[in-house]
């Protein structure tokens, strides 16, 4: 019999991790720290409190393993990846009840991840790279461009381009880049890097040139909110840009261009189906058509507006729709309004499924699904959990 029961270790994923270091600056027991590379948990400081997970912005800290020795923190500083959960043996012993519930929780910890469980990058999806700069060593970037997308007097977004000059940016279509804002905050201390989805395919903005592009909208909220997406907003040509990154490791495109798309966007969610479509618009067309359904207030604040109407049908299927017209619609509603070829789409192994914006859409999005997968005599949760198996169900929200 073993002297000590196994416990169940809290961990951060470091290829899901932004390093924004909100976990660090809210545990109550300092039990978060990093170096330049990795975000990790002291084990013997941690409580399990929780008072981190809730501000994680990417998840990445919602992870557990059931260990018998605890992983150390030299061990998590090296890391690329999370171990796989290991085989636990649990003794049938006084103190196992303990450890069961820890293993139980481990699992439903897991279970309940990201899009309804652990997120995959897609099959054919070509290997992301992870974390070249970070907030001790940030790339510098020049402002070639900072256009504004949107007509509407109130909503103000903007399509920033940065190049990158001789440093290697390779970023791929569904990453992200973090930007340091210059400054301090309240309590004196310098900015923390904020997350930007890239709207720019692999090959750059402007092909074959070192171009990264974003897509920001400026926040007009009271009380001093958005400091970096403003500070991008108000970028001139020349200034210099720290940027860390890139970020993401799953919400990918596949590279089999005869997979269809289904891309499910509202405001500069946007971004990453922008980067999608131009990657597919270079690289030759495939048998695999892609399919937006694109939600915004009014026509006006529909970042890329213009340029969409210039991309051919039959490489990308538009349903823009408007919540502050007459229409009054919602992503969701033309979903279930489009039942049958959404239907359609589902049932095709090869379609991958992306959806990217505010976090209020999951909800709305999920219930059109559901329905539209039982019409078909698909319970939605099977259905969904499959494809995200396959990597083919991706969700990126804020
Ligand atoms: P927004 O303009 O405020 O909203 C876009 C549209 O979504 C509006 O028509 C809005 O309708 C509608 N909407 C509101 N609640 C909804 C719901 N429950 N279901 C479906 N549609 C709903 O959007 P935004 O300010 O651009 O925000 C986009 C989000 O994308 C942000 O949270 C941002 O963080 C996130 N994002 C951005 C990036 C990036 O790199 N830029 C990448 C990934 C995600 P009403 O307002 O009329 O209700």
């Amino acid at each position: 019999m073993k002297d000590t029961a196994p416990i169940k270790q809290h961990l951060i994923d470091p290829e899901i991790c932004i390093r924004c270091y909100t976990c660090e600056m809210t545990c109550p027991i300092d039990a978060i720290e990093h170096d330049d590379d990795n975000v990790v948990v002291d084990p013997d400081v941690c409580d399990g409190c929780m008072a981190c997970i809730p501000v994680c912005p990417t998840g990445s800290i919602d992870e557990w393993r059931v260990v018998e020795t605890p992983y150390t923190l030299e061990q998590q500083y090296g890391w690329d990846e999370l171990p796989e959960q290991e085989d636990i043996v649990l003794d049938a012993a006084p103190g196992a009840d303990e450890a069961l519930d820890g293993a139980m929780a481990a699992l439903l910890a897991e279970a309940h991840a990201g899009a309804g469980g652990k997120p995959k990058a897609p099959v054919t999806a070509a290997k992301p790279s992870i974390n070249l700069y970070n907030l001790g060593k940030p790339a510098v970037a020049k402002v070639i461009g900072n256009h504004r997308l949107t007509d509407d007097p109130d909503h103000d977004v903007r399509h920033v381009i940065l190049d990158f000059g001789a440093q290697p940016m390779p970023v791929l279509e569904g990453q992200s880049v973090g930007i340091i804002p210059p400054g301090e905050d309240a309590d004196g201390n310098p900015h923390l890097p904020r997350l930007y989805s890239v709207s720019s395919p692999r090959d750059g903005e402007r092909s074959n040139y070192n171009f990264v592009s974003l897509t920001v909208k400026r926040d007009v909220h009271e009380g001093g909110g958005g400091v970096c997406s403003n500070y991008l907003c108000d970028l001139e040509l020349g200034d210099e840009v720290r940027v860390t990154g890139p970020f993401g490791g799953t919400f990918l495109m596949p590279d089999d261009r005869d997979a269809p798309l289904l891309m499910i966007c509202t405001g500069t969610g946007s971004a990453p189906m922008r980067a999608f479509t131009m990657r597919r618009q270079r690289t030759g067309r495939g048998a695999g058509r892609m399919t937006m359904f694109f939600g915004a207030r009014t026509p006006d604040a529909l970042p890329y507006f213009g340029p969409l109407k210039k991309v051919p049908a039959d490489l990308l299927e538009q349903h823009l729709v408007y919540s502050r017209t007459e229409a009054k619609e919602y992503v969701q509603d033309r979903m279930r309004a489009e039942a049958e070829r959404v239907a359609e789409l589902l049932q095709d192994a090869r379609t991958h499924v992306y959806v990217c914006g505010l976090k209020g859409m999951e909800e709305g999005v999920e219930a059109a699904f559901t329905s539209i997968a039982e019409s078909i005599g698909e319970p939605w949760g099977a259905l969904r959990d499959r494809m995200r198996d396959e990597g083919r169900y991706h969700v990126e929200t804020y």
